[in-house]
């Protein structure tokens, strides 16, 4: 005989079955109604030329090819004021650098973080927040739950970092390995139940170029071949002829290119430990041979610091695109790469030997361009190219829409998602950008300047120690080495964009440009 079933138990545990169901129903809607997460890595003066995803590459990167792969990379990406410290304000404030008040790298570079930023309106949707790694803001992070950063440029191995509230704490190892794990470390143990913000602030590939030991030398084997215009003569741009920043000139033997280096004196060399010092010692002695061969003779000289230019650089590139692998990694192995949006981009581009220069600041293509790759899996389709004008202003407005958050009018730039979320072209999308350089005359000599870029000119006003206009033709001079503006032929187009340049200067306030501009 079997046992007799209780009605009221029957009854009672069917009710918990429902229950069950409806909370791992709802759990499930809740998740998949969870804002996405969202990690920028944002690195330093890491170029488009040098990133396999845009094509003809210096090196492969296949850890930020597979951003793009898996998600969008956006080709004409475009900086508002091409150096490290504003293009970080203007990350925070999706502002230009006359409104958030951080115009250069040096005495202005104090930032009120008192005004409105993209951390603190996330907060909203309880987003949790942190930025760790090179920040360069003299002022201290504001408005994030977490922060771990560089003081100003930070060091390449045992860097210091500021931790909360501003303690200084030496850590040992590499410091793109060491943002890494301190990024994961924080994902671990933050609140599971919160979307977040997290902000990678990379220091690689900043001046002067020191890989982790393990990629010293990953190159060597090759020749890279010299931009055609590495001579680059300056004709018909004095502002270029006047500039600071040449691998023949600029560009030092010894902290640069590490030649000669006493490691037991303090500073970014006498940082690495003695197993470490032992490689480097080892690696730039026998390059040292190569040097003491070529130092007598100006050309091989420049010949020769072009390549070893580029080799460091690029090796430390290497250090940086396994790290941005070790971060997609850990999404997945954590399972978070459904719902996490992951952006790469650096603060602004960089010269790989164009014009004969290292640096950045010109409104030339190769600094006013950033790389910027994006997956966000839930709404953009893997292999999206965007060729539309995207500004580094548009940054902040995007993070906010991912977040369900409507950007405020006082941000002047606006969310790309349209462009790769919705089909066909979007309508009254910019069809220019503008930039403003401040920063004059240290340390490069390169004059303040403001431009418009269409997808076909660039107008540039040199204002400062000179005053002058330049004119390119980016469909026939790529290269921009020909500066057209004394040409008739080109006169309808120049008034066309010297009014197009003032409604853009009128439109995001520029009083300062405003002015130069009404007075010629
Ligand atoms: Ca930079």
């Amino acid at each position: 005989m079997g046992a007799k079933t209780n009605p009221m138990k029957k009854q009672f545990a069917f009710l918990c079955t429902v229950i069950l169901a409806c909370s791992s129903l709802i759990q499930a809607q809740k998740s998949s109604n969870k804002p996405p997460n969202i990690i920028v890595i944002f690195s330093d003066d890491h170029t488009q030329q040098t990133i396999s995803a845009y094509g003809k590459s210096l090196m492969q990167t296949p850890n930020i090819d597979r951003i793009a792969k898996e998600g969008m990379i956006a080709k004409n990406t475009f900086v508002t004021n091409s150096i490290c410290a504003p293009s970080r304000a203007v990350l925070l404030t999706g502002k230009y650098n006359h409104i958030n008040g951080l115009k250069d790298n040096g005495p202005r570079r104090f930032f009120d973080g008192n005004q409105q930023q993209v951390q603190k309106l996330l907060k909203q949707k309880e987003y949790q927040t942190a930025w760790i790694g090179k920040w360069h803001l003299q002022t201290l992070p504001s408005g994030f739950d977490f922060f771990r950063i560089l003081p100003d440029q930070g060091q390449y191995f045992q860097p210091n970092f500021i931790n909360m509230p501003n303690d200084t704490t030496s850590y040992k190892g590499y410091t793109t390995n060491l943002i890494t794990d301190f990024s994961t470390s924080w994902l671990d143990k933050r609140d599971t139940s919160k979307p977040f913000f997290l902000v990678v602030g990379e220091k690689a590939t900043h001046r002067n170029w020191m890989p982790a030991v393990e990629d010293l030398g990953a190159y060597d084997a090759q020749q890279f071949p010299m931009p055609d215009n590495f001579f680059d003569t300056y004709e018909g741009r004095t502002a270029a002829l006047e500039q600071d920043m040449t691998v023949n000139k600029t560009m030092t033997i010894r902290d640069d290119l590490k030649m000669n280096i006493n490691y037991d004196q303090p500073g970014m060399f006498g940082r690495l430990t003695p197993a470490e010092k032992l490689v480097y010692k080892n690696y730039y002695g026998k390059i040292a041979l190569e040097y003491e061969k070529v130092k007598s003779d100006s050309i091989a000289l420049i010949k020769w610091k072009y390549q070893r230019y580029l080799k460091d650089y690029l090796a430390t590139a290497k250090s940086l695109d396994r790290n941005i692998g070790r971060i997609l990694a850990y999404l997945e192995q954590s399972g978070l790469a459904e719902n996490t949006v992951v952006m790469y981009a650096s603060d602004q581009g960089f010269y790989m030997g164009e014009h004969g220069w290292f640096d950045k600041r010109f409104m030339y293509e190769e600094s006013l361009k950033t790389p910027f790759v994006l997956k966000y899996p839930k709404h953009i389709k893997p292999g999206t190219v965007v060729n539309d004008i995207v500004v580094n202003i548009d940054f902040a407005p995007t993070f906010l829409d991912i977040a369900g958050i409507k950007a405020p009018a006082e941000m002047q730039g606006k969310s790309f998602l349209p462009l790769v979320t919705k089909s066909g072209k979007v309508e009254n999308w910019r069809t220019a950008m503008y930039y403003h350089y401040y920063e004059y005359p240290q340390p490069h000599k390169v004059p303040p300047h403001f431009g418009i870029r269409t997808m076909r000119y660039k107008l540039i006003r040199f204002y400062g120690p000179r005053s002058e206009w330049e004119l390119y033709d980016l469909k026939t001079d790529p290269t921009e080495m020909h500066n057209i503006i004394h040409d008739q032929k080109q006169a309808n187009t120049i008034i066309d964009l010297k009014k197009q340049l003032r409604s853009l200067i009128v439109e995001y306030k520029d009083t300062e440009a405003l002015q130069i501009l009404n007075s010629n």
